[in-house]
């Protein structure tokens, strides 16, 4: 029931939302599966919240049955950038938004709709903790962009050291305490293993924080889980597929 109601939400808000365009600004190529892509836009003047996404797509760009591809995307950068809007590309493979997103280059254009500030928004009441994995990074990174004062703790799961995106960055912030689980790769500087039961325990101690969680489906699930078995009640969850 909340799910449909989630879509017709959605359905709405297609209908109403505003359509623009945007040019690639600057291309960041942090592996050959991840695209950073800044897009140039005024996102002050738009009414999205740290966590929303856009829907982007390319003008007559269809899928094999004629229909639009068009897909949801995380904004990555603060809700006050006035420069750019950043999203970072997971480059799926056979993925048809993603051939287009390989072929990108500065100046392209791309159509998209928003903002979608849909469950997964930091809000102001919010006391996060936040866990995620790989690429679900990105909404997590608008939300510490936005809020400079954020003071808390972020368990980050990547396969191996050199997975670990927008590295530079979150180590500057200071106030952020960060703990990097690698799960693929023996000789690590960082914990080795996935996002545990110990790990979440051991490092979020305040059950009555709220949790943001974004990443793969399995370690979605599982966190969740794990969560639950901890006492954690205030649980959010970004799911993609
Ligand atoms: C709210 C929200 C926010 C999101 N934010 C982000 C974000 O910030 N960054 C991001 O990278 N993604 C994000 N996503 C996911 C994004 O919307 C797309 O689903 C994703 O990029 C894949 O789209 P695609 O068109 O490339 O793949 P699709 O063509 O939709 O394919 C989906 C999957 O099926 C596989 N597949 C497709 N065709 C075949 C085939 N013929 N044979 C075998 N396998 C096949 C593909 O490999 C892929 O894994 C978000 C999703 C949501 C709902």
């Amino acid at each position: 029931m909340r799910k449909q109601t989630a879509v017709v939400e959605i359905l709405l808000l297609k209908m109403v939302l505003k359509k623009y365009e945007i040019h690639v600004k600057s291309i960041e190529d942090f592996n050959e599966n991840i695209r950073i892509v800044k897009f140039r836009f005024d996102i002050s003047s738009f009414d999205i919240l740290p966590g929303g996404f856009v829907m982007l797509w390319k003008e007559g760009y269809l899928d094999e049955r004629g229909i639009l591809i068009k897909r949801a995307y995380s904004v990555a950068s603060s809700v006050e950038n006035k420069n750019y809007l950043e999203i970072c590309f997971k480059i799926e493979e056979s993925g048809r938004f993603s051939k287009i997103v390989k072929e990108l280059k500065k100046g392209d254009k791309l159509n998209m709709q928003g903002p979608f500030n849909g469950h997964f928004i930091l809000k102001k009441e919010h006391d996060p903790y936040f866990v995620v994995a790989g690429t679900g990074i990105a909404p997590i990174m608008s939300m510490l962009r936005s809020n400079d004062k954020l003071e808390t703790t972020l368990i980050y799961g990547i396969k191996t050291d050199k997975d670990y995106i927008y590295k530079k960055e979150l180590e500057s912030f200071q106030k952020i305490k960060k703990i990097i689980c690698v799960s693929r790769q023996d000789d690590t500087s960082y914990n080795k293993g996935r996002i545990t039961k110990q790990i979440l325990k051991d490092n979020l101690t305040n059950t009555y924080k709220d949790v943001f969680i974004c990443g793969p489906n399995e370690m979605i699930t599982q966190t969740i889980k794990n969560l639950k078995e901890l006492g954690f009640n205030k649980i959010h969850v970004d799911k993609w597929s």
